[in-house]
């Protein structure tokens, strides 16, 4: 009878734009990672220089 440990996501990739939590990642660690979320406005890149990751 032992429950398998449900670990929490401690990453999080938040919409530098609008601030909104797009995904999270199983992570050893707390990161916050910068991306964007599915608005068009959103993702309309202001910055080409930046590369955005590619998050499956
Ligand atoms: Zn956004």
């Amino acid at each position: 009878m032992s429950q398998p440990v449900k670990r929490l996501p401690l990453g999080v990739i938040v919409c530098r734009s609008c601030g909104t939590m797009v995904d999270t990642l199983d992570t050893d660690r707390v990161i916050v990672y910068s991306g964007f979320c599915d608005k068009s406005e959103c993702r309309n890149p202001q910055s080409p220089a930046e590369p955005e990751p590619d998050w499956e």
